[in-house]
């Protein structure tokens, strides 16, 4: 399991209110190089968790600042808690400071606690705009670092350097970093080879020349064996499955009822040491993982209120970001709240898989036939962008469809992983184009040229078409729901990824005979 136990690295910036934070995660995610999943699902979540990529390398960046820090508490308070946060999960810290204001008791206070961690603390002295800031900044060596990067987070300045330091401070490169690399590496070249027409396109709304083969299937290439191999190595792995929910929606008490289940064997007891956080298990035919089965069990280290709920949303996003599938459970009494719908957020921009597990449904009182639909409803209301996740209400103290929650979050490890192949899928864009052509803009029209699944984990599908900028967002979605309605995709985000086809560009058709529809 030792591969499984780092997922992506959390680089956790903190400081006190006005020091420049967000400016600065702004600046971090907002320069990060797109990977190939470009086109992710914008969800209304707070941006309090990005994705960067610095030097080749992918980290999650955490604006603590952000984490709904209640307005009333001091300042002092409040930092101190981003700092205890950010010891707990992050693996470097940024301590911003502010070259502008210059030196505060809250500073002193969070430098305390900050000096007491083994982890990397990164001194950055923003709003240092000029080489006159730049000096004043020296101050901030009283801090008892010996090293700070004085930088401008709303210019530019510096951050460079910074990220160069943020990333030399990282932990080594994880096996699951790096297959995760290998992956995306492999669906580039994939795109690649087809936009440079090496690998042979479908076009999609163009009438097959008379004498073209109608129903043949396209030969076996390079390309369908590379594809293969990477679709087997991916599948070795089993399911690893995290659940994750505000502290007291039954977290521990779902994880006891399923262990108490006889259909399941526990082939791995976690131990004490950082790698042994998940638990393998036997559920009927498959093997499934159950990711930081240590967290959940560890019980009574905070207890309930805003300040927990906070550490346990990292230590949720940490989870979501090894797993294939999060369960997000949710209690039956409060409904959704604002917390799980970060979460929920989290888990589409991570590409993973979704169940929602509304527990305590044995406590909901006066249920009748409609008690559980208008629950739903009210969810997929709240949460439009997770529509397509499947809900299932539970009772982890009566065991009431425990086991249900598992099979569902096996079923959508599978849908991620469905591949649909090319020739299909372009019979099908080609019939809802055909009904539905993209609108004019600007007295132009896009044309959807051709598709291909270009990645599993989640389905990733490449569009070329001529003007897809100005394929309107609804009509992305139109597509998107056209490939749900035929393949379901289950609770699984799909991403959809549009790229230039130049309009004279025509795909080659003699002699290869793939060329059609
Ligand atoms: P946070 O509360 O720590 O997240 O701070 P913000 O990112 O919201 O920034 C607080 C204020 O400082 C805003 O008005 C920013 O425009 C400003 N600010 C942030 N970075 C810089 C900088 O590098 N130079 C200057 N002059 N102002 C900055
Ligand atoms: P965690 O913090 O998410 O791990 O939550 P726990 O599993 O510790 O549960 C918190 C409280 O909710 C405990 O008192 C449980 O007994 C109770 N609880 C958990 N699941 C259920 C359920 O399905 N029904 C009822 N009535 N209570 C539950």
């Amino acid at each position: 399991m030792a591969s499984r136990s780092a997922g992506l690295p959390v680089v956790a910036l903190v400081g006190r209110p006005n020091v420049g934070k967000s400016t600065l995660f702004n600046r971090i995610v907002g320069d990060s190089r797109a990977a190939i999943v470009e086109d992710r699902a914008r969800t209304t979540r707070d941006r309090l968790y990005g994705d960067a990529e610095w030097n080749g390398r992918r980290f999650v960046v955490v604006d603590t600042g952000g984490l709904e820090i209640a307005p009333g508490d001091p300042i002092e308070e409040q930092v101190q808690l981003q700092a205890r946060l950010a010891i707990g999960e992050a693996d470097v810290i940024v301590f911003l400071v502010d070259a502008e204001s210059g030196f505060t008791p809250a500073d002193q206070d969070a430098a305390e606690l900050l000096r007491r961690t083994t982890k990397p603390v990164l001194v950055a002295a923003n709003k240092a705009d000029n080489a006159r800031r730049e000096q004043d900044a020296a101050e901030f060596y009283q801090l008892g670092w010996e090293e700070q990067y004085p930088i401008s987070a709303s210019h530019g300045r510096g951050v460079a350097d910074l990220l160069d330091a943020v990333v030399w401070a990282l932990p080594p490169e994880s096996d699951a970093e790096l297959a995760r690399k290998a992956r995306e590496a492999e669906a580039e070249a994939w795109a690649k080879d087809v936009a440079t027409g090496r690998l042979e396109p479908y076009v999609v709304g163009e009438e097959p020349e008379p004498g073209e083969g109608e129903d043949e299937e396209p030969a076996p290439d390079a390309e369908g064996a590379r594809w293969d191999a990477m679709m087997a190595a991916e599948s070795d792995e089993p399911p690893a499955i995290a659940f994750v929910g505000r502290p007291n929606v039954g977290k521990s008490s779902l994880l006891n009822a399923l262990l108490g289940e006889e259909r399941m064997i526990v082939s791995d007891v976690p131990g004490t040491t950082r790698d042994a956080i998940d638990t393998t298990v036997s559920w009927g035919r498959s093997e499934v993982v159950l990711i930081d089965t240590a967290g959940i069990r560890r019980r009574g280290k905070v207890a309930s209120g805003p300040a927990a709920e906070r550490y346990s949303t990292l230590r949720a996003l940490k989870a979501i970001s090894r797993a294939d599938v999060a369960v997000l459970l949710l209690d039956a009494r409060d409904g959704l709240t604002a917390q799980d719908a970060h979460v929920a957020g989290y888990v589409v921009e991570e590409g993973k898989g979704l169940v929602i597990a509304v527990n305590k449904w044995d406590i909901v009182e006066d249920k009748t036939h409609r008690t559980f639909d208008e629950f739903v409803a009210a969810l997929r209301r709240d949460l439009p962008f997770v529509d397509y996740a499947p809900v299932v209400s539970i009772s982890a103290r009566t065991g009431q469809r425990v086991g249900r929650v598992l099979e569902l979050a096996v079923d959508v490890w599978g849908e991620r992983r469905r591949r649909i192949g090319t020739g299909e899928l372009n019979r099908l864009v080609s019939a809802a184009v055909e009904r539905n052509p993209p609108a004019l803009v600007h007295g132009r029209r896009a044309k959807v040229r051709y598709a291909t699944q270009v990645g599993v984990a989640p389905p990733t599908f490449v569009f070329f078409a001529t003007d897809p900028a100005s394929l309107h967002f609804s009509y992305r979605r139109y597509l998107e729901n056209r490939l749900r309605e035929a393949y379901g995709f289950a609770g699984t985000p799909i991403r959809l990824v549009f790229r230039e086809q130049a309009r004279e560009k025509r795909p080659r058709r003699g002699g290869g005979a793939r060329a059609r529809r």
